[in-house]
């Protein structure tokens, strides 16, 4: 079975799970929004799905309670919201249960793309795949999209991949990781391949270090079960933190196709070095009063679930021999920021001496608040009274930069139109979740071993001691978070 790239102006899109918070929050508040822009052809359907009975006036009353509230979309005009309703119907059906998907079948068309979008607990999608497989649901054009966490360790994800195998070819897997639907991590590659002016820069002759950094202020609040079996690393670190770095790493593709781009960030996963254990610092917050403590937040008073990690990664290959990239994410900081900030080295021969106010110039890729990129330059402070330098940056927010027409508001609208689309361009394939896996794997195999206590930092804080010392023995100090 082969996927085809073909138009989109017929399909029909099953959400399994859309009663679920992911499918609420945020699948159909970023459908609606794509259907609000015009961009939602005629021929579209969405068929939501999930074990509970609903009647039509209560799927319409579910739907419009989670538009209203939506944090994604502009108050709805409730001429838009009866229109977007007129393209869904909902199927109550257990999706484990073979005789079940029967009831599906009947409202799907023949001859139009089927997208089924897995918003279920990871648990079930081996055995969901199987039967859309086995009931004949699926056919060779349809797609299955699945959310992550793919797997909790390198052998569950293997597993996972090797189920869906079985049901579906990889080219018809799509394995979201929303950061990759996000504009400005598009906008990495767009800045990297479209521009002349950074690809002579983009190497370890020029870029001193990177800094990649996703920053919450927010606690596990509600997710506290899965996140202290979880923890920074796989949560983040495994997922969107190393799609960050391939895209700022990677070699400039051949094409910009799903398995050209796809290609060259499996490279940069497999010329990422072992971490040394001095280059890590895990953190867990709690108040030194016992309130505002992640183990009361996850009802776990013995828990050593790191909820920040900073480490210091090396990529052993001739383009970054010399530069190392520092990553950091952690819950309850100071502020709420992510970005990827590339800090270049120092003139080779500086005329000025740094008392004059020079900084080292800085590329900040902002993924949020904000999206948008910041360049750092120096500059002559202007005005008579001796030679002095300052600091200045060059900022374009891509809202204002684009009047704000068509900025898709969240990563999932982006995708699911993809998936749609057939482009796999910003999904992960199956071997580039397990080598991040098998990069992974070993790190928290050490601190298990070990079983290694995490360095507890104040809530509100930029995150342990020990992560700014990671920094400031080489020199070198993170960007303030703001
Ligand atoms: P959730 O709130 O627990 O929703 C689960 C959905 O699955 C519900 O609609 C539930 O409805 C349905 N369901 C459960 N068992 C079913 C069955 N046997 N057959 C058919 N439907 C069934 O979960 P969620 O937070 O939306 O997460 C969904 C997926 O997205 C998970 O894989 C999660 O890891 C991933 N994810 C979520 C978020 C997020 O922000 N929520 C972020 C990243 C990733 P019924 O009980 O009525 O069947």
């Amino acid at each position: 079975m082969v996927s085809r790239v073909i138009p989109v102006d017929e399909f029909d899109l099953v959400i399994i799970g859309v009663t679920g918070d992911l499918a609420l929050r945020k699948i159909l508040p970023g459908l609606f929004h794509r259907f609000v822009v015009g961009q939602m052809p005629s021929g579209a359907r969405i068929i939501g799905s999930a074990r509970r009975e609903m009647d039509r006036r209560g799927f319409e009353s579910m739907v419009r309670e989670c538009l209203e509230n939506s944090e994604e979309t502009a108050p709805p005009k409730p001429d838009m919201v009866e229109n977007f309703l007129d393209c869904m119907v909902y199927v109550s059906m257990d999706a484990t249960e073979e005789g079940e998907w029967s009831k599906l079948s009947t409202e799907l068309r023949s001859d139009v793309v089927r997208a089924f979008c897995l918003s279920v607990s990871p648990a079930l999608f081996e055995v969901i795949a199987l039967r859309l497989n086995a009931s004949g649901v699926a056919n060779s054009d349809s797609r299955i999209i699945v959310e992550k966490p793919f797997g909790h360790d390198l052998a569950a994800a293997q597993s996972l991949n090797k189920s869906l195998l079985v049901a579906f070819e990889e080219s018809q897997i799509y394995r979201i990781d929303h950061y990759l639907g996000k504009e400005t991590v598009q906008n990495l590659m767009a800045l990297r391949f479209a521009n002349a002016l950074w690809e002579p820069l983009w190497n370890s002759t020029h870029i001193d270090h990177v800094q990649i950094t996703v920053a919450e202020t927010v606690g596990v609040s509600g997710r506290g079960d899965y996140y202290d079996r979880s923890g920074a690393v796989r949560d983040m670190v495994q997922n969107h933190m190393l799609q960050l770095l391939c895209l700022t790493a990677m070699e400039p593709p051949a094409k910009f196709e799903p398995d050209a781009v796809r290609n060259e960030k499996v490279k940069v996963i497999a010329a990422l070095e072992a971490v040394d254990e001095h280059d890590i610092v895990r953190g867990q917050y709690g108040a030194r009063d016992g309130h505002d403590c992640y183990q009361s937040d996850v009802h776990n008073a013995a828990s050593k679930t790191e909820s920040f990690v900073a480490m210091k990664l090396r990529i052993g290959n001739w383009r970054w021999a010399n530069t190392p990239f520092y990553l950091r994410t952690g819950k309850k900081l100071k502020a709420r920021s992510s970005e990827v900030a590339i800090i270049f080295r120092d003139p080779p021969h500086m005329i000025f001496p740094k008392s004059i106010g020079r900084k080292s110039n800085s590329l900040v890729i902002r993924l949020q608040p904000d999206e948008g990129i910041e360049l750092h330059n120096t500059i002559k402070e202007p005005g008579p009274g001796g030679f002095r330098l300052m600091n200045t940056s060059l900022d374009m927010t891509f809202a204002s930069a684009v009047n704000e027409v068509a900025v898709p508001q969240d990563a999932y609208e982006r995708l699911i139109m993809d998936v749609i689309r057939g482009d796999q361009t910003l999904f992960m394939r199956g071997d580039e979740v397990e080598a991040a896996w098998a990069w992974v794997d070993p790190v928290i195999a050490r601190w298990e071993e070990t079983d290694q206590s995490p360095e507890i930092y104040d809530p509100g804080s930029s995150g342990p001691e020990a992560a700014l010392a990671l920094m400031h023995r080489e020199g070198r100090r993170w960007r303030d978070l703001g």
